[in-house]
């Protein structure tokens, strides 16, 4: 025992120090990064892969880009215009390097090809990404044969590894990476029998729904849930069960054969690190709660990109993820806003980040809609009085609302530290 514990003690760790760490080299990371470079602070992107660009470098379809750069590009193409700037300066990139446990003394302890690693930096950026929900997070009944598979696994196996999951695939959930997936195992000659959604609306983006289901003639059963999945060895098909009411209509219970099912059930910030770091999660949105700086509860602790909330387009994750490193910036320079108020999300409303607001500051808010409707209006309300409404032509849960609010909106209005700040969709 003895000798096991002198063991230990004699491997030695090699310690960094950087002004800023940035966990992630996804979009969301090396957008953070690049503001840390342009205003001469010293910074570290720490990348578990051994690339940058994260889960981009697998999205090869296009359709990524056209608010950044005014182009339609696939994922890596979009990846490689960030990467050449990274690579260009001086930013320090770890790859291959995972950051297995982050302290609240801003310390990121690192596995890599050359060992132990300790990170010491002075702000931390954290841009982990997401992770998807899987068969246990969503618990369909029925046995456990193999050809199931997350959309986003499958999308891997397909894009990077050339290897199709299989002949007859139902996708169940219409999150956008399932129906992107429709169309991509139909290119690779498979059949898509359909897609369920448990939701009276789909899950993704409506673009989507037409350039993956209705230009492919794949059915999407809305309001179905999945109620039993079939085979041995191999899946044989699953059971659908329409809803009515919100309760189960066993008698129109029908069977559709296939030997492969792809989930599409909704992804999750990638959490593990703030947990054991002490950082307290929204719980709505599964990411850290973030103040009008999109700094963390945590000092010096900053957030962006899918690990904050799920985004739908990777241009507003490298808008928010340029804002968070200027923020931390600020930060460094020991620039702080006067005041910041409560927000919170009202009826209507699933989740509105940040939820603290600066008055005296340009607040970039996304939030997300808990309805489908057409001619909505959103209503802003400083502690019960409406300081702003908004015209919103549809609104739907798949598609994020981005707006910015400024000091002129809370001009002649008294806003103190116990100031409310409610979100309302009507
Ligand atoms: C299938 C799919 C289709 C999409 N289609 C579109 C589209 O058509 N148009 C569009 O605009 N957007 C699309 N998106 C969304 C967009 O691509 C993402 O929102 C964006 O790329 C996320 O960037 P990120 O940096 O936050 O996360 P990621 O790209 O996931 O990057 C996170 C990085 O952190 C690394 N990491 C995690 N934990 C650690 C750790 N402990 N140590 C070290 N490194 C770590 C990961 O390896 C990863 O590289 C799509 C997304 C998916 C999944």
């Amino acid at each position: 025992m003895y000798g096991y514990t002198a063991a230990i003690k004699d491997i030695s760790v090699k310690e960094l120090g950087y002004d800023a760490a940035v966990i992630g080299g996804g979009a969301a990371g090396m957008a953070a990064a690049l503001e840390f470079e342009a205003e001469g602070f010293t910074c570290a992107i720490i990348e578990r892969e051994d690339h940058l660009g994260g889960i981009l470098m697998q999205c090869i379809h296009n359709g990524f880009g056209l608010h950044e750069f005014s182009e339609e590009l696939t994922g890596p193409e979009f990846a490689e215009r960030f990467i050449e700037r990274v690579i260009k300066s001086k930013i320090a990139v770890y790859l291959n390097t995972t950051v297995t446990r982050f302290t609240p003394l801003k310390e990121l302890y690192c596995v890599s090809p050359s060992g132990a690693i300790k990170i010491k930096c002075r702000v931390a950026v954290l841009a982990m990404g997401c992770r998807e929900r899987n068969r246990g997070n969503v618990r369909i009944p029925g046995s456990r044969p193999a050809g199931i598979f997350t959309a986003g696994l499958a999308q891997r196996l397909v894009n990077i590894e050339g290897y199709i999951p299989g002949k007859e695939a139902v996708i169940i959930g219409s999150g956008d990476i399932g129906l992107i997936m429709a169309r991509r195992m139909s290119w690779a000659g498979c059949k898509v029998k359909a897609v369920v959604e448990i939701m009276p609306y789909p899950a993704g983006l409506t673009r989507n729904i037409v350039q993956c289901l209705n230009d492919f003639n794949i059915p999407l059963y809305l309001s179905s849930q999945t109620t039993g999945i079939f085979g041995n060895d191999r899946v044989e098909g699953i059971e659908v069960t329409p809803m009515e009411n919100g309760v189960l209509a066993q008698e129109k219970s029908f069977r559709i054969d296939c030997d492969t099912v792809l989930l599409s059930v909704g992804l999750i910030p990638e959490n593990e690190l703030s947990k054991t770091a002490g950082i307290e999660l929204n719980n709505v949105t599964n990411g850290p709660v973030v103040d009008s700086t999109l700094m963390t509860n945590m000092d010096g602790v900053f957030a962006c990109g899918n690990v904050l909330h799920v985004h739908d387009l990777v241009d507003w994750v490298c808008e928010e993820s340029r804002r968070t490193g200027r923020h931390a910036v600020q930060w460094l320079r020991g620039d702080r806003p006067l005041l910041q108020i409560r927000a919170r999300a009202g009826s209507n409303v699933r989740y509105v980040n940040p939820t603290r607001i600066a008055p005296d500051r340009e607040n970039h808010i996304y939030l997300r809609s808990m309805i489908v409707k057409n001619d909505a209006v959103m209503e802003i309300r400083l502690d019960n009085r409406v300081i702003r409404s908004k015209k919103e032509r549809h609104v739907q849960p798949s598609e994020m609302i981005n707006f910015k609010l400024s000091p002129k909106d809370f001009e002649g209005i008294e806003a103190n530290s116990d100031s409310v700040l409610e979100f309302v969709i009507k």
